[in-house]
């Protein structure tokens, strides 16, 4: 197998591009599809202050060394949820992770921002942990990136996570989850403007990337993990990938490019409001979900 660039050996191989690279030039070639995503959606520019959120995983400490190397302005953020070992483990890779790249970075620990633990949390909610944990995500991370000063706030989602949601979306007709899958989703009142910068890149070859750059990423699942219809979607997603070299890419950017906008012009706006307590915008009556489980912790708990 040579690479399709130098006629080098190859060691990558990439079936939906119809490429197979040597290192070095599959290090090029995952800089230039990020590169490409960013400019095409206008995501950020050189002169804007990105905060990203890293876990420890593959996909977001990948996404720090691409987006470090292509000579954007980085802030990583990461929150400790204090889920044991798994936590511990997850933040040791992001903090040697930031000491290796001498690359910027704010350690939260969930406990202090939200005045509780994970766990009470739970107890007061019907939701799953993985949802539950999603909401109190994304309400931290989008107001320490407006504390940070942040101009955008940047996640690691992939083109397997994408293509999963929008095959689950699609089958459920979700129209407001739909809207939510842009590769951009700009700021509006309260709400800092969020990108997704990898999402032209697979799971696979996110795994690659961090290897070949000599990442260590976390590796451990979280105690709480339990994602059968996420797996069971992309699964489904590789099968027909073994068949059809690049449906997902296909799948998605087609959805996003031809659909979507028609979508948007179409449907009724969600009815939102900005909570009274906090100013997060919310589609609930009154308070955000988010303070109406501290008021229940506080009652029942005298927190
Ligand atoms: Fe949160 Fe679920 Fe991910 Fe665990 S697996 S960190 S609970 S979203
Ligand atoms: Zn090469
Ligand atoms: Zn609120």
């Amino acid at each position: 197998m040579k690479c399709t660039v130098c006629g080098g050996t190859a060691t990558i191989k990439i079936s939906r591009h119809n490429a197979a690279f040597c290192e070095k030039h599959f290090i090029e070639h995952i800089h230039r599809q990020v590169l490409r995503v960013v400019k095409k959606y206008r995501m950020f520019s050189e002169s804007d202050k990105i905060i990203l959120a890293v876990s420890g995983g593959k996909d977001s400490l990948g996404t720090w060394r691409i987006l470090l190397d292509l000579g954007y302005r980085v802030t990583a953020v990461h929150i400790n949820n204090g889920f044991g070992e798994y936590s511990d483990i997850s933040e040791q890779c992001v903090r040697d992770f930031a000491r290796n790249a001498n690359a910027e970075l704010r350690v939260f620990k969930f406990e202090e921002l939200m005045g509780f633990e994970f766990k009470t949390a739970l107890r007061y909610t019907r939701k799953s942990p993985c949802s539950l944990c999603g909401s109190f995500k994304r309400y931290n991370l989008n107001r320490i990136a407006g504390e940070l000063g942040g101009d955008v706030l940047a996640t690691a989602h992939n083109l397997d996570d994408e293509t999963a949601f929008l095959l689950g979306n699609i089958l459920y007709w979700h129209i407001n989850y739909l809207k939510k899958q842009k590769p951009v989703l700009e700021a509006e009142k309260g709400l800092v403007k969020k990108v997704k910068p990898v999402i032209r890149i697979t799971d696979e070859e996110m795994k690659t990337y961090s290897e070949v750059r000599g990442i260590r990423y976390v590796e451990a699942k979280c105690p709480y993990v339990k994602h059968p219809t996420t797996h069971f979607y992309k699964r489904i997603m590789d099968e027909l990938q073994d068949k059809f070299p690049s449906v997902k890419g296909v799948f998605y950017f087609g959805f996003v490019d031809k659909l979507l906008p028609n979508i948007d012009e179409r449907e009724t706006p969600e009815v939102a409001h900005y909570c009274p307590e906090c100013g997060y915008k919310t589609i609930l009556s009154d308070k955000c979900f988010i303070c109406t489980i501290k008021e229940l912790i506080k009652n029942a708990e005298g927190t």
